[in-house]
């Protein structure tokens, strides 16, 4: 049976690729770092219904010792490396935790990896915020970077260090630049998210208006749950590899709110309002990926469209808010 273990183990993609794991028959471990908050930090592996089956093992990819003893104890085949603050917008007003956790945190992980599980194969959760002020219109592995926020520049920082283990240790280390992903356990704060909820809560009555930023920014969205399947593949390759992983379509924000408010039979001109509070001060205006390498060498595409996506997830808003409200 093999062995796993998963940092960022509660975030969206930690839960979904946990739930992958399991179906494969994995022990899974996640890297559960303490909170006030432990009877609700789990949620996500609630609501996939997984959440006994992961060994938590208390850590912080920040504690060196912390993510030592773990790996000592666990001895992993894989270790996915999902941990991060990963939110742009906050990454200007936390900038130096950002830089601690996004980027050092690969380092610390990579360093323990080095030093207690060298035969293990690592993934780190690199971005497509890292094309930034994008230089070529499709962004492939080849597409020099730019980075345009402290998170951005933190996950710079991670994938270069990734490769460079693998280049100086030989460590069977990958780094997968993922366009973004979402489904209905995406964070509340992210674009997608915020919009399947608020259409939700304008549906029910409970809101009449959602303030927005910038609509004109594009974006490549897939699903998570197609995503974490890429992440798995990298790590059965004879030889790692960095890979770039999305849908190779990019669809505006307005576009995304249009098609999740006509879900509940809204136009989102009557509702959406134009705030400042959430522009950025640098934007990522436009992501668009170029996944043919993950295709030909992974065998990996994604299955589920945007529109099922987005209807996926405002119906699961839609749920929550009835379920809250009855
Ligand atoms: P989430 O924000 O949902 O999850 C982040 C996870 O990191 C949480 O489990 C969080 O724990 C954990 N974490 C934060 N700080 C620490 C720390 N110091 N030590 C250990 N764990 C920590 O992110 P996603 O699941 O969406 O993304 C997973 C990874 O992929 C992230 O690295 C993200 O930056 C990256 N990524 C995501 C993309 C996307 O579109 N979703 C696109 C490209 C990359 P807690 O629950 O305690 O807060
Ligand atoms: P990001 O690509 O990792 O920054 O993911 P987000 O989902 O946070 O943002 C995607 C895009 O949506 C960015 O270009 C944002 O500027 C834009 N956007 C417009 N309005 C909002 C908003 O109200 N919240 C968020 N999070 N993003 C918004």
């Amino acid at each position: 049976m093999k062995r796993a273990l998963i940092t960022g183990v509660t975030g969206q993609d930690g839960a979904y690729l946990s739930q992958l794991l399991l179906g494969q028959g994995y022990e899974v471990y996640g890297l559960l770092r303490r909170s006030a908050s432990a009877d609700v930090i789990d949620g996500r592996l609630r609501w996939l219904g997984i959440a006994g089956q992961i060994r938590m093992l208390d850590g912080d990819i920040l504690d060196l010792s912390s993510v030592l003893r773990i790996l000592r104890e666990v001895k992993p085949d894989e270790v996915y490396n999902l941990g991060a603050q990963s939110f742009v917008k906050t990454s200007w007003t936390q900038p130096i935790l950002t830089g601690q956790v996004t980027a050092l945190g690969v380092g610390i992980m990579l360093e323990a990896v080095r030093i207690e599980v060298p035969d293990a194969r690592f993934y780190q959760a690199s971005s497509s915020e890292m094309y930034g002020l994008i230089q070529e219109p499709r962004q492939s592995e080849t597409t020099p970077f730019y980075p345009r926020s402290p998170y951005a520049v933190a996950k710079l920082y991670g994938h270069w260090m990734t490769v460079n283990y693998r280049e100086s240790f030989g460590l069977h280390a990958s780094s997968g630049i993922l366009f973004n992903h979402e489904s209905p356990l995406r964070g509340i704060e992210f674009v997608t998210r915020k919009v399947t909820d608020g259409a939700a809560r304008i549906k029910l009555g409970l809101a009449q208006t959602l303030p927005m930023g910038n609509l004109d920014a594009t974006r490549d969205w897939g699903h998570a749950r197609d995503y974490v399947r890429a992440m798995h593949l990298m790590l059965q390759q004879e030889v790692a590899d960095d890979y770039v992983v999305a849908t190779g379509r990019t669809t505006s924000i307005r576009d995304m709110c249009a098609l999740a408010f006509r879900h509940v039979g809204l136009d989102y001109e009557d509702y959406v309002t134009i705030d400042p509070a959430f522009l950025r001060p640098a934007e990522v205006e436009v992501l668009l990926g170029n996944p043919t390498k993950a295709q030909t060498k992974l065998g990996w595409k994604p299955e589920i469209t945007l529109e099922e996506m987005i209807a996926e997830m405002v119906e699961a808003d839609l749920a929550r808010h009835r379920e809250r409200t009855a």
